[in-house]
């Protein structure tokens, strides 16, 4: 049977940078993969700037999608750095028909105790969307890990992967799909660097006897 995928992210490039290698190898395998993105990842400037933003960071999102495979996008107009001022009810109520529409059996989303606070913001309302309701279908939730917010986290529980997808075959997939935002990318050491992303799945895979890998940590698992 194939999958259901529906990955939700904060931004545009979040996705690629948690879950780009899992994302080309559901494709590969015949799965059908959906992304949301719940703010635009703009920061409100002057109107003219941020019309013009909004417009590029589409276009990259777009890009990154064909590259990986994904079926289709959606995009939410969450503010960026700020969806703690959204009420969680508003997220959830304009999320829940996309996910009623996709109605994956797969989630991939956010680790519930990053820096940035859209993406924590994230994790609520995909938990409260995906909850374990008798007849559920979904057997899935893993939470990625964003470099440059995850790793930055003040908090004592840090994230502890505890599954690995093996990236060896799709890393070049990914790091393709990631060049498509290479304007948010920088120079390393700065941890959202091509360096540091490539580094990190080693890293990963070094943890899981694999070449490459991709971590997470597991939500929910349904045997
Ligand atoms: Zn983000």
């Amino acid at each position: 049977m194939n999958n259901t995928v529906l990955v939700i992210a904060a931004h545009p490039d979040d996705e690629v940078l948690g879950c780009g290698g899992a994302i080309a190898k559901h494709v590969q395998d015949g799965d059908s993969v959906y992304v949301a993105f719940l703010s635009d990842g703009v920061a409100s400037r002057q109107e003219s700037e941020t019309v013009e933003a909004t417009r590029k960071r589409a276009e990259y999102a777009n890009e990154a999608a064909r590259i990986l495979g994904v079926k289709q996008t959606f995009q939410l107009p969450f503010p960026d750095n700020k969806m703690d001022s959204v009420p969680l009810l508003d997220i959830i109520q304009e999320l829940q028909p996309i996910f009623d529409d996709v109605n994956p059996n797969i989630i991939y989303t956010h680790f519930y105790k990053d820096l940035n606070v859209d993406h924590r913001v994230t994790y609520q309302a995909t938990m409260t969307i995906a909850r374990a309701l008798p007849n559920s279908k979904i057997s899935k939730i893993l939470c990625f890990e964003v470099l440059s917010s995850t790793e930055w986290s003040n908090e004592h529980e840090r994230f502890s992967p505890t599954a690995y997808v093996s990236i060896e075959d799709t890393f070049q997939t990914k790091l393709e799909a990631l060049k498509a935002y290479d304007e948010e990318m920088r120079e390393f050491p700065h941890p959202r660097s091509y360096r540091t992303v490539e580094a990190l799945a080693e890293y990963r895979g070094a943890m899981s006897g694999l070449l490459k890998a991709e971590a997470f940590e597991v939500a929910r698992l349904i045997l």
